[in-house]
Formats: C-alpha cells, sequence, structure tokens
C-alpha cells in the first residue's frame, strides 16, 4: 500500500472502528484510473458488533425527546454545510461525477434533513375523545429500532440521506452499508453525525458486499431494511429480508422514458434529453434513457439533441466538464458492450461515444455520450438497464403507442412527457404506470415533502422512500384506548359480549 493510498474503515459506536479486517476492497478515482483507497469488508462479526451497538444506542435514542433530537438534526444540517466541499471532492474523487452534480446531490439530501427537522411536528399522534361512555382513543407512531440501509455507488450521500435523517429523527439506529466502489461520503456523513452531537451507536457505518448485506438481512437484531440498488439485487434483499421478518423497501433499477409529441417545444425538449441523459454519464436510476418521438418529429428531435450533445465535454469533474467517466473499468465496458450490441442489432449509431476525445488522464474509465436512433423495443440497448451515457430514440407513430409502451416496461420509476397539450399531459398522468412522472420535467425526483420510489420492478415493498412515507417505514403506530372514568359506572355483574360503543 503506498503513503497515498487510504485506508478506510468501518465507523461504530461514534469513532473509526477496525473490525477482523480479513477482506478489502479497492477504491479507484474513474477519472485517473488510479487506486485511492482500500476499505475494509465486514465480516459477520464485525456486522454483529455494528447491530449489537446500534441495538444498544437504541434503549436511550429511542427515548430521547422530540425537541433534542430536532436539535441535533438542525446541528447535523448545519454540520454538512460545512463540510459540504470535503464530501462533495470525494463524491468524485470516487464516483467520477462532475463536481457541480455532485454538489446538486448534497443539495437533495439536505432537503430531507430540513423536513426531519420538523420531526415535533411530523409526529402528532391523533386523539378522540369520548368515542364511547368515559372512553378515550390516541394514536401514537414509536420507532422500530435498529434500520439498516444499503445503498448504491451512484449517490453514495443522498441515497444515505434519503433514510438515515429521518430514521434518526423517529428515534431509531442505524446501521448503513453503503456502496465498496465509493465508501468515503458514508464516513464523511458519520463525522458529520458525531460533529452534530448524535450519541455514540446511533450511526454506525460497516463497508463490504453481499456478506455483510446477507447478514443485515437475516439478523434478529435487525428490524426494518432499506434497500436502493438494481432489481436483482433489490428482489434478493426484498424476499430474504421479508422472510426473516423485517419491514423491506427495496428500490430498483429503471428505464426512464421521456415521450415528445408534436406540439412540444422541441428546444425545450432536446434540452431535457440531453440533460437527462447524459448527466451523471447516465449514472442515475432517474436517467432518461429512452426518448419517444411521435410522429412525425422524430428527424428534428435528433437533429436537435445531436447538436446538443456535440457541446458537451467528457472529462476529469474536477476541471469544469459536463461529464464525467464511468464509476469503474468493468462498467465501462459492459456499456460499451451494449453499444456494440445496439450497432449489430440495426439500431442507428448517430453519436458513438466509444471515440470520444476526454479531457482527462488516458487511464481514466471513459466513455463518451451516445445517441441512437430507431432502436427496436426488442433490441438489448431498449430491453436492458444500461446505466450509461446511452440514449436512445424509439418512433412511435401515436401518442397512444408511446403510452402502451411506457407502459409494457417491466420497470416503472420515472418518467417524462413533454407537450405543450393540457389534456395529453392530463391523460399521461393519469393512465402512466410509472411511479414518478414528469410534465416537461425530465428528471422529476419528489420534493423532500413527498416520496420518492417507482413501481413494478423499480420498487419491492409496500413504501416509498422520504416523505410522509419515510415517516411511515420508519416508525410502528400503536392505538390505545383508555378509560378514566370520573364517575363510578359499577357494572352489575361482568359482561362477555363483545364491547361495543355507548
Ligand atoms: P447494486 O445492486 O450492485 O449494489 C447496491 C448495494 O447492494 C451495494 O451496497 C452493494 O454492495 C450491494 N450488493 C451488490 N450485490 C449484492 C449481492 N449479490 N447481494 C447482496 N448485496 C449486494 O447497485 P449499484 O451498481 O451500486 O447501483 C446502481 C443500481 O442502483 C442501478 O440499477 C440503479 O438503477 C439503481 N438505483 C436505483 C435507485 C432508485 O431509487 N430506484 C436509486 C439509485 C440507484
Amino acid at each position: 500500500m503506498t503513503e497515498s493510498v487510504k485506508h478506510i474503515t468501518h465507523w461504530i459506536g461514534g469513532k473509526p472502528w477496525t473490525g477482523e479486517a480479513g477482506r478489502q476492497g479497492e477504491v479507484f478515482d474513474p477519472a485517473l484510473g488510479t487506486v485511492t483507497a482500500h476499505v475494509d469488508f465486514a465480516s459477520e462479526a464485525d456486522v454483529d458488533t455494528a447491530v449489537a451497538t446500534a441495538s444498544a444506542a437504541w434503549n436511550t435514542w429511542r427515548s430521547t425527546t422530540l425537541s433534542r433530537r430536532a436539535r441535533v438534526l438542525f446541528d447535523f444540517r448545519a454540520a454538512l454545510l460545512r463540510r459540504r466541499d470535503d464530501i462533495v471532492a470525494a463524491i468524485t474523487c470516487e464516483h467520477g461525477k462532475v463536481l457541480s452534480d455532485a454538489d446538486g446531490e448534497i443539495a437533495r439530501g439536505l432537503e430531507v434533513v430540513e423536513f426531519a427537522c420538523g420531526i415535533p411536528a411530523l409526529l402528532k399522534g391523533e386523539f378522540s375523545e369520548s368515542v364511547s361512555t368515559q372512553i378515550d382513543v390516541t394514536s401514537i407512531r414509536q420507532p422500530v429500532g435498529v434500520c439498516a440501509m444499503i445503498t448504491p455507488f451512484n449517490f453514495p450521500a443522498m441515497v444515505p440521506l434519503w433514510f438515515a435523517p429521518i430514521a434518526i429523527a423517529c428515534g431509531n439506529t442505524v446501521v448503513l452499508k453503503p456502496s465498496e466502489k465509493d465508501p468515503s461520503a458514508a464516513v464523511l456523513l458519520a463525522e458529520c453525525w458525531a460533529e452534530a452531537g448524535l450519541p455514540p451507536g446511533v450511526f454506525n457505518v460497516i463497508h463490504g458486499d453481499a456478506v455483510a448485506v446477507n447478514r443485515l438481512l437475516t439478523h434478529p437484531g435487525i428490524r426494518a431494511v432499506s434497500f436502493v440498488g438494481s432489481t436483482p439485487v433489490a428482489r434478493h434483499v426484498y424476499e430474504t429480508g421479508t422472510s426473516h421478518g423485517k419491514r423491506v423497501q427495496a428500490l430498483g433499477g429503471a428505464k426512464n422514458h421521456m415521450v415528445v409529441t408534436p406540439d412540444a417545444d422541441l428546444d425545450a425538449a432536446a434540452d431535457a434529453a440531453v440533460s437527462a441523459g447524459f448527466g451523471s454519464a447516465g449514472e442515475r436510476c432517474m436517467a432518461v434513457s429512452v426518448v419517444v418521438a411521435v410522429d412525425p418529429i422524430g428527424d428534428d428531435l435528433v437533429a436537435r439533441i445531436t447538436e446538443r450533445m456535440a457541446h458537451l465535454r467528457t472529462g476529469d469533474g474536477r476541471r469544469g466538464c459536463d461529464m464525467g467517466p464511468l464509476v469503474t473499468a468493468a462498467h465501462r465496458d459492459r456499456v460499451t458492450s451494449y453499444i456494440d450490441a445496439g450497432a449489430q442489432a440495426g439500431a442507428k449509431l448517430v453519436v458513438d461515444g466509444r471515440g470520444t476525445d476526454v479531457d482527462g488522464s488516458s487511464d481514466g474509465f471513459w466513455l463518451g455520450p451516445t445517441l441512437f436512433d430507431n432502436v427496436s423495443p426488442e433490441a438489448s440497448i431498449y430491453t436492458d438497464e444500461i446505466f450509461g451515457p446511452v440514449l436512445s430514440v424509439v418512433r412511435a407513430p401515436s401518442f397512444d403507442h408511446a403510452l402502451r409502451l411506457v407502459n409494457a416496461n417491466p420497470y416503472g420509476n420515472g418518467t417524462a412527457l413533454f407537450t405543450t397539450d393540457g389534456s395529453l399531459a392530463r391523460r399521461f398522468q393519469s393512465e402512466v404506470e410509472v411511479g414518478m412522472v414528469g410534465i416537461n420535467v425530465p428528471v422529476p425526483v419528489p420534493a423532500a415533502a413527498y416520496s420518492f420510489g417507482g413501481w413494478k420492478s423499480s420498487l419491492f415493498g409496500d413504501t416509498h422512500a422520504y416523505g410522509p412515507d419515510g415517516l411511515h417505514f420508519f416508525t410502528r403506530s400503536k392505538v390505545v384506548t383508555s378509560k378514566w372514568p370520573h364517575t363510578a359506572t359499577p357494572l352489575a355483574r361482568p359482561d362477555l359480549n363483545f364491547p361495543g360503543n355507548r
């Protein structure tokens, strides 16, 4: 290990914690192609230590007052703002997305923190006086216990921030297992929680791979699991976690379609397709990967998209480029193989990112923005989630055909319609089978007071992330029926009938 290569270890009980340290993974700077860190991979025993620590902390944290919890959330927000540049730099260094995009993910994460700051108001229960003679009913929401969070590489700060602030504000404790590809942001978040005065053990981080994940999914001390990642792993997490008695929300992959109708503002649509298709090199679950051009605007729209793509600068995210590298060499090669397959399948390769000039090291994991036209719904570039800078244009003879195409897709994360026709927009939002819908908005990530989640193979479970669904997921409801008689009403004799309200 050279001097400049960091060692990243777990965070348990409010401080860095080196566990059994048996296995490690390499963390790369994708723009340089070099190893920047070695990250410890947790053993099952390491996971058990994290869960035991979080369980012990829960005994106190669950009964910490709402006003104290809110103050910690406000202080966490302040710590995030102080450390914002460090987190942004770590994300760009390990993920590769450009600095402004990394900063954008902090901004969206902060919105969830700000939502969670309102926890004293958000957790208000209900009360009904005199539902029956001298009987009152109240409902309360209580924390569930130790919550596991298993998160993907593509938003190393934002996705943990979708869950942890709300879980903690609700009185739970957390074991976070971030992606092993870009683990530093999670550790910086842990430092922010410590700076905010969160008691040790309430927020813990363990690094690693499937060994850690599978132990979390079966550990009796874990009460709830929030997962974000690819669909096959999301399905595995949901099935294993629920069969071990846990509540699970598992958000999976996506294939987001943007439909453009003939009446649409084509310049706005082309701008949106390029920014939503190639932002973060297409490594976003809400990226647009398919543009459905409704006849007869296909040629015109493709020309406008192509013209805009010519101005994109691919390169090192620290040099003011528009688009960075892919996260690993293996992922870059996988995405490249889809471009090969798309060309072989007969789609028209309008812009080929395989030879793009790059402003960065020749060892980086580069692939330029790529555009296919006349893509058939049978081609693998259409059927599979590619998760890279590859945009496919499909031609549709009518709006109805386009809508049927979106609804036939097994994924249902996000979709967008570009139109100036209000009646089409209204039909689209009503009939489309997708969880998050944008009307003239290409990346319709819901604001923090709403909840984030897809339909069909994009989400396993019943609750979406953050917002009202987040509060619901991280609490259990309890209803208390009580009688405090102020006048004695003795029964003449015991009554064995089913109790009714009088
Ligand atoms: P991934 O599924 O490979 O990994 C996600 C997490 O699961 C990581 O922490 C990883 O260590 C762990 N993991 C990987 N393989 C595992 C296995 N076999 N068993 C147990 N755990 C395993 O996903 P990724 O490549 O990190 O992220 C990209 C994927 O995430 C894309 O499919 C993207 O669409 C999806 N995603 C979805 C959303 C959403 O909101 N729906 C948001 C972001 C990313």
